[in-house]
């Protein structure tokens, strides 16, 4: 998965450190992140020396140290940080999806929701606080479950309404406030599908700072009836697939797309 390669080797604390010219610059502008672009295709981030504006300290990884660069100029192309998976590897596509989550968190936390004062950041942790009513701000992280609902050997596959990415899928969705996590695989696939489900029981996670969330995976059984009822404002598709003919391959990327493989070689948790 995505984060495989780096995990154990992101440093995520707040220490920042001032930046030195080698250092890597993760520069966003809506939607898109300033990379340069070799000859062969390759991608790398621009450095610290190749950037004018203000720099905000991210975190380490892999002994590099990446920076934020809100309202940067640099030269180079802009491309879509949803368009990164496609062109660049694991590494650079962690670095510049949870880069994207902080940018993101930083930017909407500039001003108190409490008293509407401008925040400043504390100097020892990850937190802004406001200077006016002692608000403090941490970043924010939305859990969201991904769901392999089985069936003996079949395994529900899903896709997308309405979204750039056309793929099978599996039945995910984000969290409510007063939920846990477990209530939220039912109640997501009850939505979706309109099937009734048990025995969830938990695979793995990934970080998906796309979009600033902790995607919690699960695998469960059927409970009665197999007869799906589509939600068409959600999906597109729903539909029951044996283990050994499975529609898509492992991307190496996604979890999604690792417990879509796992379960075609009868791998998932039981
Ligand atoms: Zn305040």
């Amino acid at each position: 998965m995505l984060q495989d390669l780096a995990f154990g080797r992101l440093e995520n604390e707040y220490r920042p450190v001032p930046p030195k010219d080698e250092d890597a610059v993760l520069c966003f502008r809506d939607n898109a992140l300033l990379v340069k672009r070799f000859p062969n295709g390759n991608l790398a981030l621009p450095t610290v020396s190749r950037v004018r504006g203000e720099l905000q300290y991210a975190f380490r990884l892999h002994g590099v140290s990446y920076y934020l660069a809100p309202n940067a100029a640099g030269e180079g192309e802009w491309i879509p940080v949803r368009q990164l998976r496609y062109e660049a590897d694991n590494t650079f596509c962690y670095a510049a999806m949870t880069g994207w989550h902080l940018y993101k968190w930083y930017e909407s936390s500039r001003f108190c929701g409490r008293c509407g004062e401008k925040t400043v950041h504390d100097e020892k942790e990850r937190m802004v606080k406001c200077p006016n009513c002692g608000n403090l701000i941490f970043p924010r992280i939305n859990p969201a479950i991904i769901v392999g609902v089985t069936d003996g050997d079949r395994i529900l596959l899903t896709k997308y309404a309405g979204r750039g990415y056309t793929h099978y899928a599996l039945v995910a969705g984000f969290t409510e406030i007063g939920e846990t996590v477990e209530q939220t695989v039912s109640r997501e696939v009850m939505e979706e599908v309109g099937l009734k489900v048990k025995n969830i029981r938990f695979y793995k996670s990934q970080p998906w700072g796309i979009d600033g969330g902790l995607l919690l995976g699960f695998f469960c059984d059927l409970d009665g009836s197999d007869a799906i009822t589509l939600d068409e404002n959600e999906l597109s598709v729903a539909q029951w697939h044996e283990r050994n003919s499975l529609p898509i391959d492992d991307d190496g990327y996604s979890l999604t797309r690792e417990m879509i493989r796992i379960f075609g070689q009868g791998k998932e948790p039981r």
